[in-house]
C-alpha cells in the first residue's frame, strides 16, 4: 500500500488533466501541454481495468498519443500513487496566482470571454466547459473569433451555426447540473465600427464581446469613431481589451491604440456596454489610468479570462486583484449577476430595437 503522503485516488485521467491545467495556468506553451491532454483523451473512453492492466504490463505506449512521460503519470495514478510530475507542479505552480482578488473572484459567477479549438484556442469546447464547471462557474460564454480574423480561424456563418448545435449538445449533456455554456462570439470591430458577423447570427447568441484586432495604430480620431460606433451597436455587450496593448509574453509587446477614452467610456456608460477588464497577464487591459477613468465615468465592467486553454480560465483572478485594488463596486461587474440577469441585460437592446433600426 502506498503511504498516506503520496496516495492518489483521482485516477489517471484526472491526473493528466490536472497536470495540463496547472501547466496552462502557469502560462506554459501549448506544445508542452498537448501531450497530457492527448493522453487523457486516449484513455478516457477505455475501461479503467484495461488501463490498469496495461500499466502493469508496460504496454501503455502501444496506445496512440501515450509517450514515456505520460505513461509514467498513468502508471503511478493507476496504482493509487501521486504521480511525481503532478506533485512537483502542485508544489511549484498550484499556489495563488496573484496577491489579492480572491474575495471578488468568489463573487464572480462566470466568464464572458473564452476560446476553443474552433478558432485559436487549444482545447475542445467540452473541455473548456468541464473545466469551467470544476472552477465553480455557473456559466461560461464561448466566444470564438469572427470570420475576418483568418489568422485565428474565425468562424463563418456556417461554422458558427454548427458550433451553436454543439453548444446545445454540451448543455444537454450537463443538464443535471446548474451549469450552462452560453453562446457567444468575440466579434471583430471592423474599420468603420461595424461588427464582423450578420445580425441574424448575432441575434442567436446570448452574449457578444466586440474587440478591435486590426489597424490598432489607426489615427486617434478615426479609432474613436470606430469604437463609439461599435459601442452604439445594440448587439455589443462587452468592449474587449480596449487598448489592444501587450505588456509581456511570447508575442512581444505592443503599445496601446490611441482614442478619446472619455468619449468611448461615456458611450459605454450610455449604452450599458461593459468595459472588459481583460485578465490575461500579457494584456492587463485597460491600463490602470484608463480603468480609473472608466470607473469614474460610471461604466459597467466584465472581468474576463480570455482563456485560450482550460487552465487559463483561472486567469480571472488577475483582473479581480486589479478591480479590488481600485475599489470597484462588485454590483457594477456583470459577472457577479445571476445568469438570467446577465442574459437579459445582454439582449435588452436587441429586444428594444425595431428590426429596421438595427444597424446594417
Ligand atoms: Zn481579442
Ligand atoms: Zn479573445
Amino acid at each position: 500500500m502506498p503511504d498516506a503522503d503520496d496516495s492518489y485516488d483521482g485516477g489517471p485521467v484526472a491526473a493528466l488533466r490536472r497536470i495540463a491545467f496547472l501547466l496552462e495556468r502557469s502560462r506554459a506553451e501549448t506544445y508542452k501541454v498537448k501531450a497530457f491532454r492527448s493522453a487523457a483523451a486516449t484513455i478516457l473512453p477505455l475501461d479503467p481495468d484495461e488501463v490498469a492492466d496495461r500499466a502493469r504490463a508496460g504496454t501503455l505506449r502501444d496506445l496512440p498519443g501515450i509517450g514515456s512521460s505520460t505513461a509514467e503519470v498513468i502508471v503511478a495514478a493507476a496504482a493509487g500513487r501521486l504521480p511525481e510530475r503532478l506533485a512537483k507542479l502542485e508544489r511549484d505552480e498550484g499556489g495563488p496566482l496573484v496577491e489579492g482578488g480572491e474575495t471578488l473572484r468568489t463573487a464572480l459567477r462566470g466568464d464572458l470571454h473564452s476560446h476553443s479549438d474552433w478558432s485559436d484556442g487549444g482545447s475542445p469546447i467540452e473541455e473548456m466547459a468541464f473545466t469551467a464547471m470544476e472552477l465553480g462557474h455557473e456559466y461560461l460564454v464561448l466566444t470564438d473569433h469572427s470570420p475576418r480574423l483568418r489568422v485565428a480561424n474565425g468562424l463563418s456563418v456556417a461554422r458558427l451555426t454548427q458550433q451553436l448545435a454543439v453548444v446545445d449538445a454540451v448543455n444537454e449533456h450537463v443538464a443535471a447540473s446548474s451549469f450552462r455554456l452560453l453562446k457567444g462570439i468575440e466579434v471583430d470591430i471592423l474599420d468603420d465600427g461595424a461588427l464582423d458577423q450578420t445580425d441574424e447570427m448575432l441575434a442567436r447568441l446570448d452574449v457578444r464581446v466586440a474587440s478591435v484586432h486590426s489597424k490598432l495604430a489607426m489615427d486617434r480620431h478615426a479609432m474613436t469613431r470606430r469604437m463609439v460606433a461599435a459601442v452604439q451597436n445594440p448587439f455589443t455587450n462587452v468592449l474587449g481589451h480596449c487598448t489592444g496593448r501587450l505588456v509581456t509574453g511570447s508575442r512581444g509587446t505592443r503599445g496601446q491604440s490611441e482614442f478619446d477614452a472619455k468619449e468611448v467610456f461615456a458611450a459605454c456608460a450610455e449604452h450599458q456596454v461593459a468595459v472588459e477588464i481583460n485578465a490575461r497577464p500579457e494584456r492587463r487591459d485597460p491600463p490602470t489610468k484608463l480603468l480609473r477613468l472608466a470607473i469614474e465615468t460610471g461604466c459597467l465592467f466584465s472581468i474576463d479570462s480570455d482563456a485560450h486553454a482550460p487552465g487559463q480560465l483561472d486567469f480571472q483572478v488577475y483582473g479581480c486583484a486589479r478591480a479590488e485594488e481600485l475599489g470597484l463596486d462588485p454590483d457594477r461587474i456583470v459577472n457577479t449577476w445571476p445568469t438570467s440577469r446577465l442574459v437579459s441585460w445582454a439582449n435588452s437592446k436587441i429586444d428594444a430595437a425595431a428590426p429596421d433600426s438595427v444597424s446594417p
